[in-house]
Parts: C-alpha cells; sequence; structure tokens
C-alpha cells in the first residue's frame, strides 16, 4: 500500500490519484489563498514601515543633513527595527538607511540624519 497523504488546507487523508495533492478543489483554493494573503499581507505591512521611515527622515532632515533626538524620530513613529541596508565608513561607523535616508546613533540618543548623495 501507498502511504496515507494529508490534505495540507483541512488535513483530511487524500484519496484517488497520486499526485493530487489536496482533497478538493476547494481546499486548494483556500490553502493558496491564505499563503498569498498572508505573504502579501507581510510584505506590504514591512513596505509600509520602511517607507514611513523614510518619510519621516526626509522630514526632519529637510536639507538632507540634521541632527534629532530619538524621542523627535519615536514621536512621529519611527521603527528602529526595520532598514532596508546598512552602510560602513572606513572607519567603521555604521549608518542604517531606509532607501536614501539613513541614520547614524550618536551619543546620548541623538541621530544624524543623511540623505544619501547619487554617487556610488
Ligand atoms: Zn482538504
Amino acid at each position: 500500500m501507498t502511504d496515507k497523504r494529508t490534505c495540507p488546507d483541512c488535513g483530511e487523508v487524500i484519496k484517488g490519484r497520486s499526485d493530487k495533492k489536496f482533497c478538493s478543489d476547494l481546499c486548494r483554493n483556500n490553502y493558496n489563498n491564505k499563503l498569498n494573503s498572508d505573504t502579501t499581507n507581510y510584505v506590504r505591512n514591512v513596505n509600509n514601515i520602511l517607507r514611513r521611515n523614510r518619510r519621516i527622515i526626509e522630514e526632519l532632515a529637510p536639507d538632507d543633513k540634521a541632527k534629532t533626538h530619538k524621542s523627535k524620530l519615536l514621536e512621529k513613529g519611527f521603527d528602529f527595527g526595520y532598514y532596508t541596508n546598512i552602510y560602513k565608513t572606513q572607519k567603521g561607523v555604521l549608518y542604517y538607511f531606509c532607501y536614501e535616508y539613513g541614520y547614524l546613533p550618536l551619543e546620548n540618543d541623538f541621530y544624524f540624519l543623511v540623505k544619501r548623495s547619487e554617487k556610488k
């Protein structure tokens, strides 16, 4: 006998052809919809956070450079857990970027905000 396969959506044992992955079309649709919406929601949420972070730095550094306090960033809803990339200078200082806007942690909860120049 072949081993019993179960439906990834409802957990029922699948009867029929051996290449059947779901017990029914309903379960297959259900499963794929759930998978897609979870992934889509997650990606959308992360994108929203990154875009908000970027916008906050842009707001606080209209001249492409500024010094600000952590409380100002948090007040606007900045989330330090999300950034698009880290830039390390030759001196080993780390800048955290959200797209082209970045921040550098300074002493006493101050941050230096920058806009990345177009040069690569
Ligand atoms: Zn099923």
